[in-house]
């Protein structure tokens, strides 16, 4: 990809890792066993253990431990997006890895009772609202799932069949069919109603500041478990659903390689997933991807795919 210290360079993804602490079943199941990998934060390094004496080390944008906060994760990963967006820039936070590894408690549910725990959806939120005049600018919410190339309106369950929009001209995506929410400042903290697995979130702001209008889209995006799923539908997947996963994320491993590259073709034709996030790719538009992986060394082959996958968006 890009040079690495060149954070300006357009259409270059940051990268960011996030480790999960141990759980009750790991701390026990794995209480003989080394973490199957070490970070080093400082150094913006991880160390992939090969075995007891060997492993291999990757770099990364940010390197964030089991210790890290969700404050913190919310300010290496999504803040500058977030600025950016406010700045009338397109921008997209998303989650990929393993299931059981973080993404959801990373991007975080709206309406999330600890304030510690608030997530990257809710920071995102608030920092909008913040900044925004409420007079001038108006902020919108949508909410919605994609699956198995289908899409499902959140915040209202029986529009199942959402179509994409794509503006020839500009090549602007929009959800004609979404359910759009206005918010206001007032608002904030009072919508506790939306909450799902695997919902994207789009936050529309258009700043009405004369002589110019902007527009920018936020996009948070919870992919679906990165984990490789077989043709038998096991991991509790019938095949078409496999075959969907794995079309939806390749395509995006695809985009995102080709962003890295600075490649003039990005290829978002293949998937809804990635149709939907074209006008979040490449020219001006911020992309920030964060890896979730687990501690546990029984899932090594699975950590190491979602590390690689980190990589080659870099
Ligand atoms: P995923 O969405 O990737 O399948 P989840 O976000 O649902 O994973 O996380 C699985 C479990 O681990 C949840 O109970 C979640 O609260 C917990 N968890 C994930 N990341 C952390 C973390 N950094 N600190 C504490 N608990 C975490
Ligand atoms: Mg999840």
């Amino acid at each position: 990809g890009a040079s690495r210290d060149d954070s300006t360079v357009s259409g270059r993804v940051r990268v960011a890792v996030r480790l999960r602490p141990r759980n009750s079943e790991e701390m026990v199941a794995d209480a003989d066993f080394a973490d199957c990998v070490e970070l080093q934060p400082e150094l913006k390094r991880l160390k992939l253990r090969k075995n007891n004496w060997d492993s291999d080390t990757y770099e990364f944008d940010e390197v964030l431990t089991e210790f890290a906060s969700q404050k913190r994760v919310y300010e290496v990963v999504a803040k500058p997006v977030v600025e950016s967006v406010l700045d009338g820039y397109n921008g997209t936070v998303m989650a990929y890895g393993q299931t059981g590894t973080g993404k959801t408690y990373t991007l975080g549910r709206l309406g999330e009772e600890d304030a510690a725990d608030r997530g990257i959806m809710v920071r995102a939120m608030e920092d909008i609202l913040t900044e925004v005049s409420p007079e001038n600018d108006l902020v919108s919410v949508s909410y919605f799932q994609l699956y198995m190339e289908t899409i499902q309106d959140l915040l209202n369950p029986a529009n199942d069949n959402i179509s994409i929009v794509e503006d020839p001209k500009s090549g602007d995506v929009s959800l004609p069919g979404a359910t759009l929410v206005h918010i206001k400042r007032s608002v904030k903290g009072k919508n506790s109603s939306f909450s799902s697995e695997n919902g994207n979130m789009t936050l529309t702001g258009k700043t009405l500041k004369p002589p110019v209008m902007r527009k920018s889209k936020l996009v948070i995006v919870d992919l679906a478990g990165s984990e490789r799923i077989d043709k038998s539908g096991s991991e509790g997947h019938t095949l078409d659903e496999a075959k969907s996963i794995n079309l939806s994320l390749s395509a995006l491993g695809k985009c995102i390689n080709a962003l890295a590259e600075n490649s003039a073709h990005v290829p978002v034709r293949d998937s809804k997933l990635t149709r939907l996030l074209r006008d979040s790719f490449g020219g001006t538009a911020r992309t920030s991807l964060i890896i979730t992986i687990g501690p546990s060394p029984r899932h090594r082959g699975e950590t190491s795919s979602t590390i690689m996958f980190g990589q080659r968006a870099m």
